[in-house]
């Protein structure tokens, strides 16, 4: 029978496969959770993406047990919480793309060097100060560096994207790697110029305004 739930499942999947095929994630180290109602939905630990199927996605609810069986991703943490406290974001996809990881390595903010920085809902997209993955001190850190965004980089870790749906932070994912690659190759040939605070004002207002889209409204 299919069900909402089998169907998120199987969104969920899909997404861990477009995650690969764009070479956001190779092997085990990326992970997807989705709320469905007052629990959500986390890939398993250590699994390949070609061997997993809709019942090997594990349920959990907000107090970090698993409903059910199976072994959640390590980092159900940060989903669990940030799940929790930001009741707007219903999707959060983590990889260790090579270019967020990249400038993770780094420790910087991505600053507004391009208009699409916009896409996380601010001005920077910020980097978490560095801790163990799967600890409660990592998701403290990662809350703080999403605060009033949909993404933030981990130090010396990698990349978390939110969304209102897995769609949309699919779209903030792959779209965070593309500005890393370009912030990081501008780097390499002078210092890129940053845009004002009012002229990222101005694109943040564009892209309320074309609401659902949060592509280029080119
Ligand atoms: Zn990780």
């Amino acid at each position: 029978m299919i069900t909402a739930s089998s169907t998120l499942r199987g969104h969920i999947i899909q997404a861990c496969l477009q995650l690969e095929t764009t070479g956001l994630n190779r092997g085990t180290s990326g992970n997807i959770s989705c709320r469905e109602g007052d629990h959500f939905l986390i890939t398993p630990s250590g699994m390949p993406t070609a061997q997993m199927h809709p019942a090997h996605i594990v349920t959990m609810n907000f107090d970090g047990k698993v409903i059910g069986t199976g072994k959640p991703s390590s980092e159900w943490r940060f989903h669990s919480d940030l799940l929790k406290h930001r009741p707007e974001l219903n999707a959060i996809v983590h990889t260790h793309s090579p270019n967020a990881t990249a400038l993770a390595c780094l420790r910087e903010d991505l600053p507004a060097f391009h208009y699409m920085i916009a896409i996380a809902g601010g001005d920077t997209i910020r980097c978490a100060p560095y801790a163990l993955f799967g600890t409660e001190t990592l998701s403290h850190y990662a809350l703080e560096a999403m605060r009033d965004r949909k993404a933030c980089l981990l130090a010396n870790h990698g990349l978390i994207a939110a969304g209102r749906d897995l769609d949309e932070a699919m779209a903030v994912a792959i779209e965070i790697e593309s500005l890393c690659q370009q912030y990081l190759l501008a780097r390499q040939n002078g210092q890129p110029v940053l845009l004002s605070t009012a002229e990222m004002q101005a694109v943040i207002e564009r892209f309320r305004n074309y609401g659902r889209n949060v592509n280029s409204p080119e």
